[in-house]
Order: structure tokens, then C-alpha cells, then sequence
């Protein structure tokens, strides 16, 4: 009798607070998108390991709520893969990072743009058509776009995200595979991804100067990828002393707050421009 009159039971504020909480972000992350405000991309460069110059830049999602403030692009990312919001939020970022890299061409620096994809994405109907249309729109060479995906894309339908993989290299766009070492079966997906592009997880940089485990791994991941023709990103760089150190172990590029924190479009061509 006492459950009947508690259709609550197991009711918890907090929870409840939380799940309001999630209601208004999705309901404002959809507006967010629509009315194109208070969403704004980060450009973190990637460094030549040899000659210290900007080769590329990795593309960043921030929001800014008016009430929260910035939320974690994870938190966004993950919000948007549960509502049916990271198609048109993908969307968003590939028209704006496009946009702003149309400038960084036009100002003449040759670099790489790298743009994260969610693993959802990639079971998109028009994604590809999505892209080309983008990329003629803005008159970018597919040859410089890297989309970055984790090895959780083979997880489930592995054959039609291989398809889909395969359709990308086809046009020309490289494909990298995001947060390397963290998955159960790194080493299969390797031989199974067109990728010509690994980022060993930050997870096995931070402690690399400390640790003698990081070190035979990080050396190990990258005379590997030497042997693939694979080139090799570390990043989370943080101090002077692990740029050193992936340097001597003749990794190819690096990214990480040592060298530069993710930049606004407006800061990044000033960056570009004085080096
Ligand atoms: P990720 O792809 O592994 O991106 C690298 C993350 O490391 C970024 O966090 C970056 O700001 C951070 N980072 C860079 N250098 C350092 C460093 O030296 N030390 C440390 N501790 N962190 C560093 P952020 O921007 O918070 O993004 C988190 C994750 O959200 C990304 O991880 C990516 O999985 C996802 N994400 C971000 N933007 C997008 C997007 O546009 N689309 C999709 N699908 N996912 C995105
Ligand atoms: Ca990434
Ligand atoms: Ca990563
Ligand atoms: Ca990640």
C-alpha cells in the first residue's frame, strides 16, 4: 500500500535536479546550434618536432552557457551523441572550422586542419556528401582535412564505418586515429583503419619523463608506426623536458599546452604570422 501511494520511490533530488539540469542544456544546445550563439571553436597547433614549426591545427569545440558557463566539449559532445544533436552540431563545427581555415589559406599558411569526429557520425546517411559540398564550398583541398576518429568506430557496425572510412580516403581526407592506447584492441583496428595519421593518448606523454613502462611504450608505438608509414602525433606536451624527450625519440609531431594552448581563430593567424 505504501508503494502505491509512493510512485516516487527511489525519487532522489539530486538526481532529479540533474536530469532538469540535462533537459534545459539539450533544449539550449538545440538553440545554441539553430540560432548560432554562444558555440565557438579552439585551434590548437601541432608542432614539427624537427623544425618547431605549426604543421597543423586540431579543432576544439567550446560553448559558453549563459547560466553554466563553458562546459567540457566531452560533456557537449556526449549531451548532444544522446539527443540526436551531433549531426547538426558536426555540421556546425565543419562549416565554422572550414570557414576559418578558408583564412589561414588564403593568408598562405599550408597547414593540416584536424577535426574530431564522433564515432555516430560515422553511421551518418550524408556525412560524405555533407563534406564535399564543404569542401567546394570553401575551396579547401581535401588533401589537408584529417578527420579524427577512436578505435570505438569498429566497435559496433565495423563494417559500414570501415565503409565509410574508405569513401573518406578515396576523396583524398586522412584519417587519424584519435587517443591511441586507450581501447582494448589498438593493434587490430590499426591493421584493419586506412589511417595514416596516430595520436598516442595523452595518458602515456604526462608521465614519460618519470616513467620507464611510458617510455618502452611510447618508443615502441612510434618505431611502429615508422614501419606502417604512419605518422605519429604525441599529445598533452607539458613541459619542456617531454618535448625533449619524444624529440629524441623521433616522434613527428606535438601537441600540448607546452608549446600552445588551444587559440581562437583571430590569435592563431597572429601565431601563424610570426613564426
Ligand atoms: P581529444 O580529441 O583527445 O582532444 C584533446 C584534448 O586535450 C582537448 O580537450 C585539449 O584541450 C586537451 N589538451 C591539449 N593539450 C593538452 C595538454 O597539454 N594537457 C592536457 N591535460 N590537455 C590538453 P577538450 O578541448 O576539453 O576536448 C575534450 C574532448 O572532447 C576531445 O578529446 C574530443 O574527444 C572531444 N571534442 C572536442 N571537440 C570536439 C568536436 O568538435 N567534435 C567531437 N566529436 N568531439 C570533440
Ligand atoms: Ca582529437
Ligand atoms: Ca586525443
Ligand atoms: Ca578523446
Amino acid at each position: 500500500a505504501e508503494q502505491e501511494k509512493q510512485p516516487w520511490a527511489g525519487y532522489s533530488e539530486k538526481a532529479d535536479r540533474y536530469s532538469q539540469k540535462k533537459l534545459t542544456l539539450v533544449a539550449d544546445l538545440r538553440n545554441a546550434i539553430a540560432c548560432d550563439q554562444g558555440l565557438f571553436l579552439h585551434y590548437q597547433p601541432q608542432f614539427d618536432c624537427r623544425s618547431g614549426k605549426i604543421l597543423g591545427v586540431e579543432v576544439l569545440l567550446r560553448w559558453n552557457h549563459p547560466i553554466y558557463g563553458p562546459l567540457p566539449a566531452d560533456e557537449i559532445v556526449a549531451l548532444a551523441e544522446q539527443t540526436g544533436l551531433i549531426q547538426p552540431l558536426t555540421h556546425w563545427v565543419i562549416s565554422h572550422a572550414f570557414s576559418q581555415y578558408q583564412k589561414v589559406l588564403t593568408a598562405g599558411f599550408e597547414i593540416t586542419l584536424s577535426i574530431n569526429l564522433s564515432t555516430l557520425n560515422l553511421w551518418q546517411n550524408n556525412l560524405l556528401q555533407d563534406i564535399a559540398q564543404q569542401l567546394e564550398l570553401y575551396d579547401i583541398p581535401a588533401g589537408q582535412l584529417i578527420l579524427e576518429v577512436t578505435e570505438t568506430v569498429l566497435l559496433k557496425k565495423p563494417r559500414r564505418s570501415l565503409d565509410f572510412l574508405r569513401c573518406l580516403t578515396a576523396l583524398g581526407i586522412r584519417i587519424a586515429l584519435d587517443d591511441f592506447g586507450t581501447g582494448f584492441s589498438s593493434l587490430a583496428y590499426l591493421k584493419k583503419m586506412p589511417v595514416s595519421e596516430l595520436k598516442i593518448d595523452r595518458s602515456f606523454i604526462q608521465e614519460l619523463c618519470y616513467s620507464h613502462e611510458d617510455q618502452v611504450i611510447v618508443e615502441t608505438i612510434i618505431a611502429m608506426c615508422k614501419g606502417l608509414g604512419v605518422e605519429v602525433v604525441a599529445e598533452g606536451v607539458e613541459d619542456r623536458a617531454t618535448q625533449l624527450k619524444l624529440e629524441a625519440l623521433g616522434c613527428d609531431r606535438l601537441q600540448g599546452y607546452f608549446l600552445a594552448k588551444p587559440l581562437l581563430g583571430s590569435d592563431l593567424l597572429l601565431r601563424l604570422a610570426s613564426q
